[in-house]
């Protein structure tokens, strides 16, 4: 048993799971591409990690396309990608990582991405879901939500509810020996209207260095690393990672 999450997060904190209910202190964080998931959410599962959650990043396209560099075939990009996610998430206690191995950059929402990440569901019961808000086309006004992005995040809430949780939707899971599960609350990143804030000042280095982890992605430059110190600070100078959080109804 790891610490509180009061302890970890202070005052305003995930909710915690009910043991004797049999939820687990499980969360998924789903992210479209090998980084997004550090981008959104390294503080988040790093502090859970400390609380002694299992955390597992479940990433959905396989980082295909993401490379200007032409010594970059794509299968040695999608291989390159793999590995840097799970350094990644070594540094940051993040238990595990798994791909579903879509094409980058041609994701759409429908019924195999879906029945796809409701069987991962099934599987990891997690108590919480972190993912991409799929709502902003524009987000903040100043850059374009990825479709990948937008289509993970759709899809993945449309797992969450209702079709993970009803036995009839995709019953070949059940006939397979799965249960339908409940995720209680859903986190989404990249979101024009927040209302959950991680203070993460402490962890600020270490989401970083999960960034610079990402070499294929991001420069390993001081500019970079000095952009990345003000990029989720807030006017207090505290520093966050945002989501809107959605504790389910039923
Ligand atoms: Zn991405």
């Amino acid at each position: 048993m790891g610490a509180g999450l009061e302890d970890l997060f202070g005052q305003e904190h995930p909710g915690e799971p009910d043991e004797s209910a049999g939820e687990f202190r499980r969360a998924l964080v789903v992210a479209a591409h090998p980084d997004d998931a550090d981008f959104g959410a390294a503080g988040v599962s790093a502090l859970l990690a400390r609380a002694g959650w299992h955390v597992r990043y479940l990433v959905v396209t396989d980082g295909s396309k993401g490379s200007e560099d032409p010594a970059f075939t794509p299968e040695r990009l999608i291989a390159t990608r793999e590995q840097e996610q799970r350094d990644a998430a070594k540094l940051l206690g993040v238990a595990d990582v798994r791909y579903l191995h879509f094409t980058d950059g041609e994701l759409l929402p429908g019924r195999e991405l879906l029945g796809a990440l409701v069987r991962e569901i099934r599987e990891f019961r997690p108590y919480a879901v972190y993912t991409h808000d799929p709502e902003p086309v524009i987000i903040n006004n100043s850059f374009v939500n990825h479709s990948d992005h937008r289509a993970t995040g759709l899809a993945t809430v449309d797992a969450v509810y209702p079709a993970a949780r009803d036995r009839l939707n995709f019953p070949e899971h059940i006939e397979a020996g799965l249960q339908p599960h409940k995720v209680r609350e859903l986190y989404l990143w990249g979101a024009n209207v927040p209302n959950f804030d991680v203070d993460i000042t402490d962890l600020l280095e270490l989401k970083i260095q999960a960034l610079l982890a990402h070499p294929s992605q991001f420069p390993t430059d001081d500019a970079f690393i000095q952009r990345m110190r003000t990029f989720w600070r807030d006017p207090d100078g505290r520093s966050l990672e945002r989501f809107r959080r959605v504790v389910m109804f039923i």
